[in-house]
């Protein structure tokens, strides 16, 4: 069972804590800019000391027919490695790298957990539940949900050929990914994913995690009231989440986390 209620903090490599907000968003907004993103600010949460932006990042690819995909990090506030792994990979990578694919961003859908490394937000509410589904019903929206939701005229077309969401399990030593696939057998886009998170972490072993069937490190089509299933079935060709453990130290997670975004757009003419 996840604890909500704890804290998760850790240092960084370079200095400051894992939970540091307004580093993280400085230097997103720096690198983003540097590699040709626009931002849109989705919404706000708005909390008794501090507003915080919710924001959306595209950048076009070359050729109007690329594959549209969408990064999503920051759901879970105590799952500090996919902020800061993405802002790794921005920080790292060239620009020639983007241009095969529309990319879009979402770096931080919950900052008010992220601001204290904690699960869910403010109001207690997780947002990674209650996108609306027709296989499962899991909890009211949360503001973040909600907020996604509303824009759903912008996210599914953004994701239309791929969704990564990243995210960490802090009970965990080990990694693995869900991923959805419109077929019987997780494919090349799962395996691809699952071999970049395996050259750092050992894998999952079989049987169950968080109650949900697991077989060679992969939760395959796993119909919940994720952000992740909600995309599927508005009609995302694939998507996955993937899960980096949290008990292993921060800069591991933070080079997985990126070298998997990494994968996930450069291999994606290849789906
Ligand atoms: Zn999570």
């Amino acid at each position: 069972m996840i604890d909500t209620n704890t804290l998760w903090v850790w240092p960084r490599a370079e200095g400051g804590l894992s939970t540091d907000l307004t580093a993280l968003q400085t230097a997103l907004a720096d690198a983003s800019r540097a590699l040709g993103f626009s931002r849109q600010e989705l919404g706000r949460v708005v909390c008794p000391d501090a507003e915080m932006s919710i924001d959306f990042l595209t950048r076009p690819a070359a050729r109007p027919d690329a594959p549209r995909l969408l990064l999503a990090t920051g759901f879970h506030g105590e799952e500090s490695a996919g902020p800061w792994g993405l802002l790794r990979l921005l920080q790292q990578l060239d620009p020639q790298a983007l241009e095969q694919v529309h990319l879009s961003l979402l770096p931080l859908v919950n900052p008010s957990g992220f601001r204290v490394g904690r699960r869910f937000n403010d109001w207690g509410e997780n947002p990674n539940r209650g996108y609306p589904s027709s296989r499962c019903l899991d909890g009211t929206p949360s503001r973040e949900a909600r907020l996604l939701i509303a824009h759903a005229a912008l996210l599914v077309p953004a994701g239309a050929d791929g969704v990564l969401c990243c995210h960490e399990d802090v009970g965990l030593s080990e990694a693995y990914l869900y991923s959805f696939e419109r077929s019987e057998q997780a494919g090349a886009f799962s395996q691809r994913l699952l071999a970049a998170n395996l050259a750092h972490f050992a894998m999952h072993p079989d049987g169950l995690v968080d109650d949900c069937p697991i077989r060679g490190g992969i939760v395959f089509n796993h119909y919940d009231a994720s952000f992740e299933a909600w995309m599927m079935e508005q009609g995302a060709a694939r998507a996955a989440c993937v899960e980096t453990p949290g008990q292993q130290p921060l800069e591991r997670r933070i080079l997985a986390q990126a070298a998997m975004m990494r994968v996930f757009i450069e291999q994606a003419d290849k789906a």
